[in-house]
């Protein structure tokens, strides 16, 4: 399986990051953001071949 990668950015700190999605399926997880530490919420929709990300704080929820 090859990762999708996706820059966003942190909704904290407002750093361009880079996230490797996996492109199998849809899903929300938590990953740490590699600048200020703080816990991203992001969120992966997988439509065939095209991914779409979003990302906000944590304690926001989508
Ligand atoms: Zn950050």
């Amino acid at each position: 399986m090859v990762l999708h990668e996706e820059t966003v950015t942190c909704p904290y700190c407002w750093e361009s990051i880079t996230l490797l999605v996996d492109p199998s399926e849809s899903q929300v997880y938590t990953e740490d953001c590699f600048v200020c530490c703080r816990p991203i919420l992001v969120r992966s929709d997988v439509d065939g071949d095209y991914i779409s990300v979003q990302v906000t704080q944590e304690d926001l929820g989508f």
